[in-house]
């Protein structure tokens, strides 16, 4: 027997039962971004490496330890998988000038990659949704993508209790943060022998980010650290109560956190994460903020901006476990047969039905009519049409509803009843009538 070879750990199938929920999902937050305002934009999956070492910073556990880099063999190279989309949605803005016109709002989903230990909820292949205002100052916009994050549980079906939570941050202008720097690495330092190895390393190069430790230990040590307040300025603080006011305004709940610093450089002032805690130790399913220094860090005039990542897989998972995912039908008719001229009959048919916008499903299988209707059953479709030489001979059909809320189980063949024997000229007319009316009530 020759060996399987199977897929790479940390990167996951989808596949189609759970691609429904997603595409449920994925049409919601589309139709919620564009509402907003906000147009689509695709960037390549591959990037220079340079992008993410100068945009998501070099002491960061991205650019450290997770990345996907190779040398391109032809040329020499390097290359990353992205693991974040914004510093290439900001390469591409400064490459298309797209902000020549005026502030631009954009929308991205795809995949990203990170070379992370995988466990639930945390993946080396993993989706994003994102948003990327460009151009865009002051405390409005981050207002904006909140009150649409806030809205965006509400429309997934989320009840109150189930909703991620907001924290929220502001890590100052750069000379603010960079003051707290230095009265962190001041504090930190004293402490030396209570530090693990990471926030070791840290100190020096990135000490913000000790505050992002796990260790209990050292998150005792930083409930005594500075703050980050304590190093704004009047302007800093003014924008920041005046996000906060806006979302008590919208009745938004949010908790402040000062240990909030996010895993990558770029970002300055309001940064934010939402969190549930029914996923375990995976627990953001949001996370955002401004970043007001890319543009220029990456070589743009200087421009500010703001946005968000949702990850798609912790978002599904939430979503599942709140139990509030419906998957509509995709299909409205599946086709089944009795013999092989009814089939092909079935076959041309269908091209009729596609013809005027009905999806169908035929069933190919030489299987037995029960067989045939188990897997109708099964489909998502809304009907069933049974082609058999019988009703043909009249130029007819029968179709019954799949699922009927009020039908009685036809004990037979496990369907529900409600069948009517159809003309082959009328089947257009009595389908499109009862889809209509389908999706009336739903
Ligand atoms: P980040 O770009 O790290 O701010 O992540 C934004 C969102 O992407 C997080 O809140 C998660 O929901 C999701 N995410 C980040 N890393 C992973 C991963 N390795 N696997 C699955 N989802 C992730």
């Amino acid at each position: 027997m020759i060996e399987k070879i199977s897929g790479i750990r940390g990167m996951n199938d989808l596949l189609p039962e759970e691609l429904k929920l997603w595409s449920f999902v994925e049409r919601k937050i589309i139709s919620l971004f564009n509402s907003y305002g906000y147009e689509e934009i695709r960037t390549p999956i591959l990037e220079n490496t340079s992008l993410f070492q100068r945009g998501i910073g070099e002491v960061t556990d991205i650019v450290e330890k997770e990345m996907y880099s190779f040398t391109d063999n032809l040329n020499g190279n390097s290359y990353t998988l992205r693991p974040e989309n914004t510093a290439s949605v900001m390469r591409s803005n400064i490459e298309h000038h797209l902000t020549y016109n005026g502030p631009r709002k954009l929308w991205y989903f795809g995949p990203m990659f990170r070379h992370e230990r995988p466990q639930q909820g945390r993946y080396r292949q993993f989706y994003q949704f994102g948003i990327e205002a460009i151009g865009y100052v002051g405390f409005e916009i981050e207002a904006e993508q909140l009150f649409m994050i806030s809205k965006l549980w509400s429309l997934l079906g989320l009840s109150k209790s189930w909703k991620p939570k907001l924290y929220l941050n502001c890590l100052g202008t750069l000379e603010e943060r960079s003051s707290f720097r230095k009265a962190l690495i001041d504090f930190f330092s004293i402490y030396k022998d209570v530090l693990d190895k990471d926030s070791l390393s840290r100190l020096e190069r990135n000490p913000l980010r000790i505050l992002d430790s796990k260790n209990q230990k050292i998150k005792d040590l930083i409930s005594e650290a500075p703050e980050i307040n304590q190093f704004m300025g009047k302007e800093s603080l003014k924008n920041f109560s005046n996000l906060c006011n806006l979302l008590e305004e919208r009745s938004i709940p949010y908790e402040l956190n000062s240990s909030l610093v996010r895993g990558l450089d770029y970002y300055n002032s309001t940064v934010f994460e939402w969190v549930t805690p029914f996923l375990g130790s995976q627990e953001a399913v949001c996370g955002g903020g401004r970043y007001d220094h890319l543009v220029e860090m990456l070589g743009g005039k200087p421009n500010g901006a703001c946005g968000f990542a949702i990850g798609m897989e912790r978002l599904v998972s939430l979503l599942k476990k709140a139990n509030v995912l419906k998957v509509g039908s995709c299909l409205d008719l599946y086709i089944v047969h009795i013999g092989s001229f009814a089939k092909i009959k079935g076959l041309l048919f269908s091209e009729l039905l596609r013809a005027v916008g009905i999806s169908v499903k035929v069933d190919m299988t030489d299987a037995s009519i029960k067989s045939q209707m188990k897997k109708a059953g099964l489909s998502t479709a809304r009907f069933v049409a049974i082609f058999s030489k019988e009703y043909l001979d009249e130029d007819a059909v029968v179709i019954r509803p799949i699922h009927a809320p009020n039908s009685v189980k036809d004990e037979k063949i496990g369907f529900r009843t409600g069948q009517e024997k159809i003309k082959l000229n009328n089947v257009i007319k009595y389908l499109q009538s009862e889809l209509s009316q389908k999706e009336i009530s739903k």
